[in-house]
């Protein structure tokens, strides 16, 4: 591992500061993705500030009847709050779904986030890879893909985001709170992530140097029967194949609907939303509303079998929620 310094921030303004005057600083969480990339020679800091300390840790009430999350709450106490596990349970669901107990007791809200793909060839800087090292190549697209993107990928880049616990604040439209030196932003989390077109190695709005804050899930996004489900190679510590965050009120057909392991980024599912809304809710329905939705996918020779999938699993859960609304 390349040699760097460590810094540990007890201030918000410092961290920034701390990163703002090094090249190459970065910001340090649970370090869960962060430092396994740095023993790869993938991910090479001079510096790492340590933001764990920061006054950003926990769960507190939004003013509009919602939920802030601080950026440095673990994972595991986020999942375990009782009112992200009342108002939005997908949340909670999507957050225990990922890494292992042990992982989860150190990932921050902010580094789950921001961690990096999984894809083999990025972890490998023995091979090309534009989102590594821009303009060397993808490997991926004619190597071995199985379980990249089926949507909105490009020659350049087809790798999938890693997180479960971004795809049910996609479903659950909430927001990025980050402070600079020139004072606080916001993001919706559907314009967090950049498309991939021809620049993989940019993957986040963050403006340079931002220090994510705070998550907030809004009041109207309340859903206290949401599902999130995740298909994976083995039973745990797995990323997914495919996963969904769902939502559904029987008596409407509003739904909200969010794929993980299917694109770049949180993948709402715009299309299947649309076909429900204002519809009987039936199985025809859904499935209808599903063909939609995958209607745009445009998978690798190697992993078509993943339209299948988010088919069934969007037709599956949105029954499961029908089902229990009526019980
Ligand atoms: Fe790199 Fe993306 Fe290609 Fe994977 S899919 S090798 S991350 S450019």
């Amino acid at each position: 591992m390349k040699e760097f310094a460590y810094r540990r921030a007890t201030q918000v303004r410092d961290a920034l500061t701390l990163v703002a005057e090094h090249d190459g600083a970065r910001y340090l969480g649970g370090g869960t993705n962060l430092v396994d990339l740095m023993k790869d020679g993938v991910e090479t800091p001079g510096r790492l500030v340590d933001v764990r300390f920061l006054p950003l840790d926990g769960v507190r009430e939004a003013a509009d009847g919602g939920l802030v999350i601080g950026a440095t709450t673990t994972n595991s106490d986020a999942a375990a709050h009782p009112e992200v596990r009342r108002r939005y349970p997908a949340l909670s669901e999507a957050m225990l779904a990922g890494a292992s107990g042990q992982l989860r007791n150190m990932a921050t809200v902010g580094g789950n986030l921001l961690q990096r793909t999984r894809c083999a060839y990025f972890a490998d800087p023995s091979q090309a890879c534009n989102k590594r090292v821009p303009g060397s190549g993808c490997a991926a697209v004619a190597g071995e893909h199985h379980n990249h993107a089926i949507f909105d990928w490009s020659q350049h880049c087809a790798a999938t985001h890693p997180s479960d616990m971004a795809v049910a604040l996609a479903a659950f439209d909430a927001v990025v709170h980050y402070e600079t030196l020139d004072g606080a932003g916001e993001i919706p989390l559907s314009e967090f992530y950049l498309p991939v077109g021809d620049t993989p190695e940019r993957e986040t709005a963050l403006p340079p140097g931002a220090l994510i804050t705070a998550v907030s899930l809004p009041g109207s996004a309340i859903s206290p029967r949401s599902r999130y489900r995740k298909v994976r190679e083995r039973a745990s510590y797995a990323f997914a194949t495919v996963s969904i965050a769902a939502d559904l009120d029987v008596r409407t057909g509003a739904a909200r609907i969010a794929l993980g392991g299917v694109a770049s980024r949180p993948w709402r599912a715009r299309r299947a939303e649309a076909v429900l809304l204002d519809g009987p809710v039936t199985a025809g329905r859904f499935r209808t509303a599903a063909d939609a939705e995958l209607s745009a996918a445009e998978p690798l020779p190697g992993n078509g079998y993943k339209v299948t999938l988010a088919r069934n699993l969007i037709v599956a859960v949105l029954t499961e929620l029908a089902d229990r609304a009526r019980s």
